[in-house]
């Protein structure tokens, strides 16, 4: 963090408010404080701690710190305990790229123990950092007693939910088309493909499948099947192809010795009306047809199994024409429609690339090429695809090609371009419990609201079974043994279990311990662990019960408090943590884990574009806490749609904005009054109009943040702030200016109502602003108040004098309206060049107003007499008496100035003298005058 010369004075302030909460322990007093409402439970997703923290961490975090405040100050007990996400492919691949690992195989060379224990090591690199950071932006959380998802006790609980769910029989093995990370040489979740969708340029061949006696099917020598495809790559691994039978497909003379079939829609209405179009065939007819493959490495193989089956037309309901030629070309290793139909007629399961994405040694033409390779540059990237259409073309089995742009998935981690492979994953079987969480999904309530049915309840409506293994290390692992020998199971649902079918000790639960550890079977042979680890957000989902080491331990306290009322992310969440939390408490209670959720949208650089490091597109959090300070930053990002799951255009002009209209203004408030301050006790009791007004302002003011925080709606907590703040400093404070110069009852009841407004001020942005706020606090409290703002209650909002109160809510109204024609006068007053100080004889405005509202207006105005007529006018009417008051006014102004320059306090009597090359100066009607101010002896 920059030194001290670079940092401003707020925020100066705040690290000296930030000293003060450290040594008087204030975060540890409000979680001891009484608490009659019990607790109020929040979970925290817990970040990786592999990078720094970004803008997506703070907003995230500072909704995290201004809700549980909100429901201290409520009288609720609310436990933080921060987490670190440490497993999984983020932390794996920052230790690859240090030991300089290209594949997979690399770590199987270095050793997966010395790999596991590398990646535990370097998971927590940035966390001193994260512990300066976050108090820093006034997160109040336990960080010291902070879960891990590597703990023993949290990884043990995860083997616990796991033996749990396959208790009930939620978790199954299956083979099937899935889609694999060839570079991480892993399955991933449909959550984790959805993430990776890219943009990308790809080349789409249609190739002739050439037809294998045609004669038998009344179809002249040569003629060929055309089918489409976007991954030439896959078509080694070709083994049928698929028609609709309800698809009309055309035979076409292409020329003197070549026919070819397709559908009509791909023919197209001119060649069909010309000379090339022979006959129509229906879908029906082209099934049971067989074909000579391009490529025949495996149609060779005598021994592949149902090799009989292979090479021929078959009808499947997922050919359409909108795209291609009506005909599919089959590679049911690659596609999960073509896995499906090769289950239901029995195919040759051909493989022709191995899960690192290089190809075979049996595709001898391409053998060990990368099919799709990671790569900035389309020729490496599209290298095989290229290669493959040569040999298509140099066989005479090219029909066309086309460039084309779709969207492609790619590894979220590692941004290698995904494939679809078949191979054997462990899965939950969510669409059984897909009805329950649907249901219990209904009594969630979400901030903003249309995440629920949106989102949130679309992602849920189209839930699949998840894919839960990883072929990695560094996780949690599958705790399922098999025999060797017989393949019975045994599940392990505690240490306790393994350690007594075992008969060894276990101290910890990474893949590289557990791997070693063999259980006997009942046939006499040895069980071993399953290879696959669980994906993390296995963990991530398990969060609940991993923090309490459920239900090992805290077993009660757990119970009691569980489900959270409170939990808050980023919207990706909807897909993710909130999506994996909801799927294990319907799977193990059949119940919600979470009541309510606020979701943040994504801050973006300012001109729209994602935030990027390299283009250096934003400010650096840190600098802005240093610039403006983090209430400023706080406040901004609070009453922003991000926390209504919009996209934020960080400007850091904003966040200046937010410092100088609320912490700037309040500031000056506060030293305002301690200006003038005598003791005076606060209270609510003056009778003056303005005291009356910003009364009712205040507890208009904690009605609405009122609402706001207990609907989870926090831009509508926030906004009221900043309104109220330039009423109370740009109007109250300002009309009431001189009634605290002149002593008299009057000046005792603007000090105790200024007191009392700071007092209840202090506690209603406490939330949002826990600097200012105990700034405040600290300069107005009484000796038998709280020693922190943080330990106060929140403001009754009830008390029928105030609240609601017609009274109260007419003279909003009309105060407001006396604002407005204040600020349309004053505009016809710069429009005449008329500066304010000078007085003006008459302000006529079209509404009538009480006596004592027409003073403030005329005092604000700086007229002789307020009247009431049909239209707002200014006299700007210059006499000789007003242009003399102008100039004793502008004097008067100076000489105030001059006060404040020489340091004088109200108490000390000053004279002018006037003088050629005076100090100060005031403009008057009749040129500059110069003068030097005085200090009269006491
Ligand atoms: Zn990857
Ligand atoms: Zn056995």
């Amino acid at each position: 963090m920059a030194d001290d010369r670079e940092k401003s004075e707020a925020a100066k302030r705040e690290e000296a408010t930030l000293v003060f909460w450290e040594r008087e322990r204030i975060f540890e007093k409000s979680l001891a404080k009484k608490s009659p409402k019990g607790t109020f439970v929040f979970y925290d997703g817990p970040p990786f701690a592999t990078g720094l923290p970004h803008y997506g961490h703070i907003v995230a975090s500072v909704i995290k710190d201004a809700v549980p405040r909100y429901w201290t100050m409520r009288g609720y007990h609310v436990p933080r305990v921060w987490g670190w996400d440490c497993h999984g492919l983020p932390i794996e691949n920052i230790v690859e790229k240090e030991l300089g690992f290209k594949h997979k195989k690399d770590i199987k060379k270095y050793g997966v123990a010395k790999f596991n224990e590398r990646c535990r090591e370097q998971v927590l690199i940035y966390v001193d950092y994260w512990k300066k950071f976050i108090p820093r932006i006034g997160r109040w959380v336990d960080m010291e007693n902070a879960y891990l998802t590597m703990d023993k006790s949290f990884m043990e609980s995860v083997w616990w939910v796991f033996k749990q769910i396959y208790d009930k029989g939620l978790v199954y093995e299956d083979y099937r088309s899935m889609h694999i990370c060839p570079r991480c040489e892993t399955t991933l979740s449909q959550q984790e493909v959805a993430e990776g969708y890219k943009d990308v340029k790809d080349i789409s061949v249609t190739v002739r499948f050439k037809v294998k006696d045609p004669e038998k099917f009344e179809l002249p020598a040569n003629t060929s099947l055309l089918a489409w495809t976007t991954t030439p790559w896959t078509l080694p691994g070709n083994v049928a192809l698929a028609i609709g039978k309800d698809i009309s497909y055309v035979l076409i003379r292409e020329n003197e010795n070549d026919y070819y079939i397709s559908s009509e829609t791909y023919a197209g209405p001119v060649l069909m009306a010309s000379g090339a179009f022979i006959k129509k065939i229906k879908g029906t007819d082209l099934v049971g047809l067989e074909y000579e493959p391009p490529f025949d490495y495996y149609i060779k193989d005598t021994t592949l199994k149902n090799r009989e089956n292979g090479w021929k037309v078959y009808a499947a309901d997922f050919v359409t024409v909108d795209t291609g030629t009506g005909i599919a070309h089959e590679a049911p290793a690659f596609g999960a429609d073509d896995w499906e139909l090769s289950k239901k007629v029995n195919l040759p399961f051909v493989q022709h690339v191995n899960m690192d994405g290089t190809m075979k040694s049996e595709v001898k033409d391409f053998v060990g090429r990368e099919v799709k390779p990671r790569s900035d540059d389309d020729s490496v990237r599209l290298g095989t695809d290229i290669a493959v259409l040569k040999y298509l073309q140099e066989h005479g089995s090219l029909f066309s090609k086309e460039n084309i742009t779709h969207a492609y998935p790619h590894c979220w981690r590692c941004d290698t371009p995904l494939l679809n492979y078949a191979t054997s994953s462990w899965f939950v079987a969510v669409t059984k419990i897909k009805g329950d969480m649907l249901k219990n999904a209904k009594a969630i309530h979400w901030s903003p609201a249309h995440i629920k049915e949106g989102r949130w309840g679309k992602w849920l409506e189209g839930a699949r079974d998840w894919s839960i293994s990883r072929q990695r290390f560094w996780a949690s692992v599958i705790p399922l043994w098999r025999c060797d020998s017989c393949k019975k199971i045994r599940v392990f649902g505690s240490v306790a279990e393994l350690e007594a079918a075992s008969g060894k000790k276990v101290n910890d639960l990474h893949k590289h311990i557990v791997d070693e550890i063999a259980v006997p079977c009942d046939c006499g042979a040895q069980m071993h662990r399953v290879p696959d680890v669980l994906d993390t957000w296995f963990d991530s989902g398990s969060m609940p019960y991993g923090e309490e080491h459920y239900p090992f331990e805290h077993k009660e306290r757990f119970e009691k408090t569980f489900p959270a009322q409170f939990i808050a992310e980023g919207i990706d969440q909807t897909r993710a943590w909130f999506y994996y939390l909801h799927v294990f408490g319907s799977a193990l209670f059949g119940k919600n884990v979470f009541r309510n959720v606020i979701v943040n949208g994504t801050v973006v650089a300012e001109d729209g574009k994602k935030m990027s490091k390299r283009l250096q597109n934003y400010p650096d959090p840190i600098q802005v806490v240093e610039k403006y300070g983090a209430d400023a930053l706080r406040l901004y990002l609070l009453s922003s749609p991000v926390v209504q799951a919009e996209n934020l255009s960080f400007s850091e002009s904003g966040v200046d904005e937010v410092a100088k209209k609320n912490i700037g203004r309040l500031s000056n408030v506060l030293a305002f009054y301690k200006l003038y301050e005598e003791g005076t006790e606060r209270a609510r009791t003056s009778t003056n109009i303005l005291d009356r007004w910003i009364l009712a302002r205040l507890f208009e003011l904690v009605i609405e943040t009122t609402n706001g925080y207990e609907t989870y709606a926090l831009d509508r907590a926030m906004r009221p702030l900043s309104l109220f703040i330039d009423d109370y400093s740009a109007w109250y404070v300002r009309r009431s200016r001189d009634r605290f110069k002149e002593n008299g009852a009057d000046k005792k009841e603007a000090l105790a109502t200024l007191r009392y407004v700071l007092y209840t001020l202090s506690t209603v942005i406490a939330p949002a602003m826990p600097f200012i706020a105990e700034e405040v606090f600290q300069g107005i409290r009484n000796a038998n108040d709280p020693e922190s703002v943080h330990l106060t209650d929140w403001p009754k909002a009830q008390e029928k004098s105030f609240f609601g109160g017609r009274k109260e809510k007419k003279l909003i109204a009309e105060m407001a309206r006396v604002r407005a024609l204040a600020s349309e006068a004053l505009q016809a007053r710069q429009k005449a060049g008329i500066k304010v100080r000078q007085p003006l004889a008459t302000l006529t405005i079209p509404v009538t107003l009480t006596d004592e509202l027409i003073q403030i207006l005329a005092e604000e105005v700086n007229v002789k007499k307020v009247i009431v007529g049909e239209t707002l006018a200014l006299d700007i009417v210059l006499t000789p008496e007003l242009i003399k008051e102008g100039d004793e006014r502008e004097l008067a102004r100076a000489v105030a100035e001059a006060r404040k320059v020489e340091g004088f306090s109200p108490h000390d009597t000053v004279r002018t003298e006037t003088r050629a090359e005076g100090k100060h100066s005031a403009t008057l009607s009749t040129g500059v005058m110069r003068f030097d101010l005085i200090r009269n002896a006491a």
